[in-house]
């Protein structure tokens, strides 16, 4: 089964989502818990909250992929900021239990000049303050670029933070593959090879989730900019066997491609036509 999405917007809150992934053909997407930049979140509404789980259940959907802010870093210099990252996975956890067996992915961090040992330690600190044996929610690192110190751009870096947590069952990694290929993990040529690294390195069974983009730059650029399917330099083609590679094909797979939501609805027919049961 292909369960497919894209980023859609709470501002409408719960329902409306689900009502905008059916309208484009999805079954499954993402949303960010809070504005992405910061900032308090809205209260939540239980009616409408009840009314996504009812429709989520109906349709089949497959598993949520919420996104924490990008303000969130767990490894910051800074005191406050660490705070500030700490409250909002907090927040962000009691609140996924109202759309609860989702998963909620954020970005590890930068560690800004401290190294990468203290960006580990600092990110593992946070985890296990922000864990709780009771929550259904499965936690995702997200693998990055490795933009400037951000943590995360190998699968190395992910294990180590990995090995550090305590409630590992509430754990898990999503795969951007924009950010994979500009760390250098070349899923053009070798997929089968990437995987099986990260099986080695990780296991597969932690891989929850793929964040499905293409992207404007070079193999190990270390950038960061997502293209639309196919207009970028990993191509439709290495996209279409990502989708259908049988070690990946039951996950979720959510579009952060630069795209209004009529373009969202071209790229989810497009693979649709694309994958094979
Ligand atoms: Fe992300
Ligand atoms: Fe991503
Ligand atoms: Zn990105």
């Amino acid at each position: 089964m292909l369960y497919i999405g894209c980023h859609l917007s709470y501002s409408k809150g719960y329902e409306a989502m689900g009502r905008q992934a059916l309208e484009i053909d999805a079954n499954t997407f993402a949303f960010f818990t809070r504005n992405p930049r910061g900032g308090a979140a809205k209260a939540i509404d239980e009616t409408d909250a009840a009314a996504l789980r009812e429709l989520l259940d109906k349709n089949s959907f497959g598993r949520l992929v919420a996104h924490a802010p990008y303000t969130m870093n767990a490894c910051a210099a800074d005191e406050n900021i660490r705070r500030f990252a700490r409250e909002a996975m907090t927040g962000d956890l009691i609140r996924m239990e109202a759309t609860p067996h989702n998963y909620y992915n954020f970005h590890p961090g930068s560690h800004v000049k401290q190294g990468v040992d203290v960006g580990i330690k600092l990110i593992t600190e946070q985890l296990n303050e922000c864990l709780t044996a009771e929550q259904t929610t499965t936690v995702l690192l997200e693998t990055m670029a490795g933009k400037g110190s951000e943590m995360g751009r190998s699968f190395d870096e992910l294990r180590a933070i990995i090995d550090g947590v305590e409630l590992k069952d509430k754990l898990g990694v999503c795969l951007d593959t924009c950010h994979v290929w500009d760390g250098g993990y070349d899923i053009v040529n070798n997929l089968d090879g990437v995987l099986e690294e990260f099986d080695r390195i990780i296991g597969l069974d932690r891989l929850k989730a793929i964040h499905l983009n293409d992207s404007l730059n070079p193999l190990g650029s270390h950038k960061d900019r997502h293209a639309k399917i196919g207009e970028g330099q990993i191509g439709a083609d290495a996209l279409i066997r990502v989708i259908n590679h049988p070690k990946l094909k039951n996950l979720p797979f959510i579009l952060e491609t630069p795209n209004d939501i009529e373009g969202y609805a071209r790229e989810i027919k497009f693979l649709r036509e694309n994958y094979s049961e």
